[in-house]
């Protein structure tokens, strides 16, 4: 198998569940960082030593054009094209009220939950001239709205659905499946970013399942829609949500 797998925020969180899951399966890896070097260099070193696959971390902030493109280029030189692409990098902005943001945190927002996305996307699709298969990592938020605390991160995410959507009719006839992921709640760094590292614990007692999720169920749905088992799966959405 020669499987080339580009997760974009990969060195932590939900992207790090599922590097660890895909290095499983034999795929070779590019993990995508923005700031923390460390955990994505101690992730390359833990998927070296227990995976017979090829691992390497890329720093670049995906919300940059430049930056995108070199990431892709080094992908190529280092490991050779994208085959696979889950566009896992994200981020929460502090809670607050529609009537509180700027256009400044709104754009910020939007650039780094959409644009890097589309620029992503754009990318891999020229690359997957054999057919390939991308993930969005989108959220709950965007069937939910996230009133009160980030309306701004739910409108993105609602925006990466219609590209899901978009993109898969796009590039179908050329082999390619274009899928996304809903996740909910799940214990990760993000929501310190939000101001509230307790958020999943306060909200699970809301959830169905009565508990908030892990990064590795989340994975699972991302390898599932990457793998050929989901062959004639395209322009849909698995919602990870403990039934929310
Ligand atoms: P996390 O633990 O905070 O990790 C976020 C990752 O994204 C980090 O690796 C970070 O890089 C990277 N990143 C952020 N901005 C970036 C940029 N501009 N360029 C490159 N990398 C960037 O978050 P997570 O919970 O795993 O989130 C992963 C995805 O799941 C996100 O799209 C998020 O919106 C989505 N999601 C999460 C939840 C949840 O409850 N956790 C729910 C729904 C959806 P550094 O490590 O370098 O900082």
């Amino acid at each position: 198998m020669n499987k080339r797998v580009l997760i974009t925020g990969g060195g932590r969180g939900i992207g790090a569940a599922t590097a660890r899951h895909l290095a499983g399966q034999g795929y070779h890896l590019c993990l995508n960082y923005r700031h923390d070097k460390g955990s994505a260099e101690a992730l390359v070193a833990e998927i070296l030593a227990s995976h017979p696959v090829r691992c390497i971390a890329v720093q670049a902030d995906v919300g940059v054009e430049a930056e995108v493109v070199r990431l892709f280029e080094e992908m190529d030189a280092r490991l050779g094209p994208v085959t696979h692409l889950v566009n896992n990098a994200g981020r929460l902005q502090p809670q607050m009220r529609v009537l509180e943001m700027s256009a400044e945190r709104i754009n910020q927002t939007l650039t780094t939950n959409v644009t890097s996305c589309f620029l992503c996307c754009r990318e891999a699709v020229r690359r997957m001239t054999a057919g390939g298969a991308i993930v969005n990592v989108s959220s709950a938020a965007a069937r939910l709205g996230s009133a009160g605390e980030y309306v701004d991160y739910a409108a993105a995410k609602g925006a990466v659905d219609v590209l899901t959507r978009g993109l898969s009719l796009e590039v179908a006839a050329q082999g390619i499946r274009v899928n996304g992921v809903r996740p909910g709640f799940i214990y990760t760094d993000m929501h310190a970013d939000g101001g509230e590292p307790g958020r999943v614990d306060r909200v699970k007692g809301q959830i169905p399942l009565q508990r908030g999720g892990q990064p590795a169920e989340v994975a699972a749905a991302i390898a599932w829609l990457l793998s050929d088992e989901a062959s004639y799966v395209t322009g849909t959405f698995i919602d990870v949500a403990g039934g929310r």
